[in-house]
């Protein structure tokens, strides 16, 4: 079984804000454990006296207001953040990152929330048969989100899925309806608001320097990186996941 983690980054309502994200990470059940021993012994290097108090929350670190990342230097805080990518960019190849960035202008009639979702459902469950494709194993599949993004929302948006399908086609793959979290107690949802967070600094202020080192690790086949999207209709984009697409 796959489990894909998600967090959203960015605000659905904030008009100063051009993009909403949502990604975050697919990982094999065998390998859940790796990740967040990963976790945990980042959190031990950072508060050893209480690292379970450590919540790795990529926007709280940057902007340095709370406790105990207050006391933080800029760099430092950077490093950490990029300390919890670099567990994403050292897994097995099994594990692959996902991401759909909504260009909020452009679907002005649609919730972002709902748009990158099925989006990503889909992508998710294009990996899956992918999988079995290619090997032969039928992977079942099972999304995790903090339990602050749009609950109930979600769970209608998923059962509509079920029954009518997507536009991509009915998804075969992935199990009942989203399962929900607080971020506090998941390590692995913590490890999604990264993924989301790298991505939404790229496409809202132009700083790949987050995205750049676990670009590689979002679902390709071909060159082709299915697992990064971008939603837009702004004409021409040069960004990785429409470049790919030209
Ligand atoms: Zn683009």
């Amino acid at each position: 079984m796959y489990f894909l983690y998600l967090d959203d980054s960015g605000s659905v309502r904030n008009i100063n804000e051009n993009n909403f994200v949502i990604g975050g990470i697919s990982i094999f059940e065998n390998h859940m454990h790796w990740f967040i021993k990963e976790m945990d012994d980042l959190a031990k290097q950072i508060l050893p006296q209480n690292p379970h108090s450590i919540e790795f929350h990529a926007s709280e670190i940057f902007s340095r207001r709370i406790p105990p990342w207050n006391g933080m230097s800029k760099q430092s805080a950077i490093e950490v953040i990029q300390a919890v990518l670099s567990i994403v960019s050292k897994s097995y190849t099994q594990n692959s990152a996902f991401a759909c960035v909504v260009h909020k202008k452009s679907f002005l009639n649609l919730d972002p929330m709902n748009l990158a979702f099925e989006n990503l459902c889909s992508r998710f469950d294009l990996k899956l048969k992918r999988i079995y494709a290619i090997t032969g194993e039928s992977q079942r599949g099972l999304i995790v989100m903090d339990k602050n993004s749009y609950e109930s929302g979600l769970n209608l948006l998923s059962i509509n899925f079920r029954e009518l399908g997507t536009r991509w086609g009915i998804l075969r793959n992935i199990s009942e309806v989203p399962y929900f979290v607080d971020s506090q107690a998941s390590r692995l949802v913590q490890l999604a608001d990264s993924i989301a967070y790298s991505v939404f600094r790229y496409y809202e202020a132009k700083d790949l320097s987050y995205l750049e080192p676990i670009l590689v690790k979002f679902d390709s086949e071909d060159n082709k990186i299915h697992g990064l999207v971008h939603l837009h209709n702004t004409g021409s984009c040069y960004c990785p996941a429409c470049l790919c697409r030209l």
